[in-house]
């Protein structure tokens, strides 16, 4: 659980103003640059994909796929299925830099403002020759090898293609094919944590140096920033009195007030 009545958004546990806070980082530089030595399986680099649970004005899971130096983005409200007979909507987005891929923590800012949580990461194949031309025809098939989802998956574009409008194309299904990682086990209520902290959102946001990313090029004097982390930190209170937080295993409450 999160202190409540806290007069400032986050409770870093080492209390720190938020000028200091600030000289420390850079927050027009991204925290994770890239910096992963390239896998290399039978002769070529693997491609990294992730999905990212993020607690923005929705809840939802964005699944990211390396291709062609980016990655492409599908934001998925419900969340991956692992039943095949669930097909899961999942709204192409924005590409983002391969760097983010490894992000988990704070989006201060702009659109998407609030709490990323790394729910997966691994590599993926894809099942066609040609991955520009499966993403024109709008089916592609692919392999994941993540912590969490592996085996045979396909996107396919759904109602909107050819359609003028806003949504114009960027409707598409996530599905599991039928194989040995399909099944019935529900999989965000499962397997609800971080795979790279361990933790959950309210653990993420409590960091003493939660990682921070923002679009913003005048962020080190955003006057809206603490503003912005104090919405961020009343939606995780919000969801976690829902039941729908971290919804893993309690874990005994840290007292980071105990000084004040
Ligand atoms: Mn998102």
């Amino acid at each position: 659980m999160l202190a409540r009545a806290a007069p400032l958004a986050p409770e870093w546990k080492t209390p720190m103003p938020l000028d200091e806070y600030r000289t420390k980082r850079d927050f027009s530089i991204s925290p994770e640059p890239a910096g992963r030595a390239p896998r290399r399986r039978g002769g070529r680099r693997e491609r990294i994909f992730c999905v990212q649970k993020h607690l923005a004005t929705q809840l939802h899971y964005d699944f990211r796929l390396e291709h062609d130096g980016v990655l492409l983005s599908w934001a998925v409200p419900k969340g991956p299925s692992l039943d095949p007979a669930t097909k899961r909507l999942a709204v192409r987005v924005e590409d983002h830099p391969i760097e983010y891929a490894d992000f988990e923590g704070l989006i201060p800012d702009g659109y998407g403002a609030g709490v990323v949580m790394l729910w997966d990461r691994g590599t993926w194949e894809p099942q066609v020759d040609d991955v520009a031309a499966a993403l024109a025809r709008g089916d592609l098939k692919l392999r994941l090898n993540g912590y969490k989802l592996k085996g045979s998956w396909a996107l396919v574009r759904t109602k909107g293609w050819g359609v003028r409008g806003p949504d114009d194309g960027r409707s598409w299904l996530l599905l599991k094919h039928r194989d040995e990682w399909a099944g019935a086990l529900d999989i965000t209520t499962f397997a609800p944590r971080s795979v790279k902290s361990g933790g959950g959102f309210s653990d993420i946001l409590s960091a003493e140096l939660p990682d921070v990313w923002t679009r913003n090029p005048r962020g080190r004097s955003d006057p809206g920033l603490v503003a912005s982390l104090t919405r961020i930190v009343a939606k995780v209170e919000a969801l976690e009195r829902a039941g729908a937080g971290d919804a893993g295993p309690a874990r005994p409450a840290r007292s980071r007030r105990a000084r004040s």
